[in-house]
């Protein structure tokens, strides 16, 4: 079932999900299945699962470094396949510009058809860790907006090279990402909004946001789509914050602000178990406030250990 219709048929209840990120290549899924039975009793309707961009790995032979590409966690649609298998959970896999060709991406969309996947995030993805600035790859798409576009042709029926006939449309539903304190790139909030809006044109049908530790930068968020003519479902995304690094690394790496009364908090605890208490005690009172307010679900950035997320849902649903 699509997300859009799990929203609907809540009737306003908020619904929980969460998302998992596939384990390193070489690594059993069984790692991963640890972590989703503890949060299966909350019944989310679907399940997230993140896509990896390729990065670069240096073997030495010789005394020389010889440089091959590789990704580190793939398998995001099989891992997609194996979860609704077993959990009898709808999942949504992550699909991305990066790393991509056109034709990649439209034969994994037709994996997806073929597993009954009728979701879909539609992502840019970042830039390479050797690079400053996002480039496509030659035949892939610069921004998410061409592949929201290029899965609403699929779902005509429209494949990449027209002379092929299909007698069979593929029917996702597609999510993309916003960026309650704008997308790291963007030169305002305005303009990441009007950016958000081509995509939800090109046929986007509901928005999960970047993480956020102030719920106020949500609401006023949800306004201002609202403003721009953005009108549906904008889900937030709640992380809660596991380690004192991440005091650091959150801002750096999202460019997010942290609440000073969440910053003194963290800088009180004597070491990261006590962090990860602070984080979800900070991740339950922003889910109560968010829940109160009617957002349609709460959706969780797992990070791989799902014992905060559990006891976060645990006081929620
Ligand atoms: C919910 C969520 C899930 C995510 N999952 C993953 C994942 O699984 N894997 C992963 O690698 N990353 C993931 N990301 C991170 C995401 O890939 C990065 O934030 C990336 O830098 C931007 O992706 P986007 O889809 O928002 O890009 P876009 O919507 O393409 O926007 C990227 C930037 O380009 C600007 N822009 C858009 N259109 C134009 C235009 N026509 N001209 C000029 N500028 C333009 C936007 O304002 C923005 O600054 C996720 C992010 C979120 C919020």
């Amino acid at each position: 079932m699509k997300v859009t219709d799990h929203i609907k048929n809540a009737n306003g209840k908020t619904l929980f999900s969460f998302e998992i990120i596939p384990p390193k290549k070489g690594n059993s899924i069984q790692q991963l299945y640890n972590n989703i039975d503890p949060l299966m009793e909350f019944n989310p309707p679907f399940i997230d699962v993140t896509t990896s961009r390729e990065e670069y790995l240096y073997i030495e032979k010789d005394g020389l470094l010889d440089r091959k590409i590789t990704r580190m966690r793939p398998g995001t649609v099989g891992i997609c396949a194996a979860i609704s298998h077993k959990y009898n959970v709808d999942t949504v896999p992550h699909v991305l510009c990066g790393g991509f060709t056109k034709e990649e991406t439209e034969y994994l969309l037709v994996d997806c058809h073929y597993l009954g996947i009728h979701n879909v995030m539609a992502l840019r993805g970042d830039a390479m860790k050797h690079e400053q600035y996002f480039k496509a790859c030659d035949g892939g798409h610069q921004f998410a907006k061409e592949l929201v576009g290029q899965i609403q042709n699929l779902n005509k029926g429209q494949y990449l090279h027209d002379v092929i006939e299909a007698d069979g449309k593929s029917d996702f539903c597609i999510g993309v990402a916003g960026y309650p304190e704008k997308h790291l790139e963007a030169p305002s909030l305005k303009t990441d909004l009007k950016r958000l809006k081509e995509k939800i044109d090109a046929g986007a049908d509901y928005v999960v946001t970047q993480m956020f530790f102030d719920n106020q930068k949500y609401f006023e968020f949800v306004e201002a789509a609202k403003a721009e003519g953005i009108n549906v479902p904008i889900i937030p995304g709640i992380k809660p914050l596991a380690v004192k690094r991440h005091l650091q690394l959150l801002p750096q790496v999202f460019k997010i602000d942290l609440p000073e009364d969440l910053i003194d908090a963290v800088e009180t605890c004597k070491n990261n178990q006590q962090v990860r208490q602070v984080g979800v005690e900070w991740a339950i009172q922003q889910s109560k406030e968010l829940q109160a307010a009617g957002v349609p679900v709460l959706h969780y950035y797992s990070m791989g250990k799902s014992d905060n997320v559990k006891a976060i849902a645990s006081e929620l649903f």
